[in-house]
């Protein structure tokens, strides 16, 4: 039997995963990320933990297939990081870096994209070879597995669909400094502050109007018991997400589309309103998907990173 690592690397935090070959976790545990200095302390930080958990396991170098490694920004097939502001990087070559300081191959990803991976191998689209992943929480993240494979791109920025644009009129500016992306309409923030347009632009009675601090949770709250405003506002998030979600679906064609993220908490009743409107966006050919969730939670990074190095060098 043949083990590895799967490294997902975030900005407050490093978890760290062994697996066995055939993708069960064996042991998983966390260590800060030191963002210091330019970050210079994570990945000797990644390479002692590693180190010093295979001593005191007493485990064999030759049964380790390698490392994998999700990493909030966007990293190349050949492992180039394209600057990750949160961790004060700017452009090298994490894979090859990370390999000199352990010993061991390296195959690094995005973490959306990665997160997809391991929700594609062992989650909520295990089973199906061409997936959408989208990660709705604070922002949008995304991953596309085709084929069993995730698309890394050119840059490493493949699977940004949350930064899709889905309104040219939005007056409002993204995150990113466009204007009119996913993440504005379909991320809890977005849900929020459209919440907020429907509140001051309706007359309408609502449970939400009592709140000192509305979040996500209230919304859909609010509309399961019956709030009529609370419905409309999410009428119009679902219409969002099932437009955009179609118009990757006209490019992929998957199998599945699994959503993830503090928003997909709210669960069947999101699953059933973005599939109602994407239904009515996509194309003929490619309405055959399910919606799923996604099931792996934190765990997903740490999956696919290692899902990644059985991909290189598994058999
Ligand atoms: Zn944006």
């Amino acid at each position: 039997m043949k083990y590895g690592f799967g490294v997902d690397l975030g900005g407050t935090t490093v978890k760290i995963a062994y697996f066995d070959e055939t993708g069960t976790l064996l042991n998983k545990w966390e260590i800060p990320t030191r963002t210091a200095d330019g970050g210079k302390r994570i990945l000797p930080d990644i390479a002692e933990a590693i180190a010093g958990f295979m001593m005191q396991q007493g485990i064999d170098r030759d049964t380790v297939l390698g490392i994998g490694i999700g990493v909030p920004g966007p990293v190349d097939h050949n492992g180039t990081v394209n600057k990750c502001i949160n961790l004060g990087w700017g452009v090298f070559n994490i894979a090859d870096t990370l390999q000199s300081l352990t010993g061991f191959p390296v195959k690094a990803g995005n973490d959306a994209s990665v997160a997809a991976l391991g929700e594609c191998w062992k989650g909520g689209g295990q089973g199906y070879e061409n997936m959408v992943f989208a990660t709705l929480g604070t922002g949008v993240g995304g991953g596309i597995v085709v084929g069993g494979n995730v698309i890394h791109g050119a840059f490493g920025a493949g699977g940004e669909i949350g930064h899709m644009v889905l309104n040219r009129k939005e007056t409002e500016t993204c995150g990113c400094g466009k204007r009119g992306c996913v993440e504005q309409y379909c991320s809890a923030t977005g849900i929020v502050r459209i919440a907020k347009q429907f509140l001051s632009a309706s007359d309408l009675p609502s449970s939400l109007r009592q709140l000192d601090v509305l979040t996500c949770k209230d919304v859909f709250d609010a509309a399961k018991s019956g709030d009529i405003l609370a419905g409309q506002i999410l009428e119009q998030v679902y219409a969002y997400m099932g437009e955009f979600l179609a118009n990757i679906c006209c490019v992929t064609n998957p199998e599945a589309v699994v959503l993830g993220g503090g928003v997909s908490k709210a669960g069947a009743p999101l699953l059933e309103g973005a599939k109602r409107y994407f239904d009515q966006y996509a194309f003929h050919a490619c309405r055959n998907v399910q919606f799923c969730l996604a099931t792996l939670g934190n765990d997903a990074g740490a999956y696919g990173a290692f899902r990644l190095i059985l991909q290189a060098f598994g058999h």
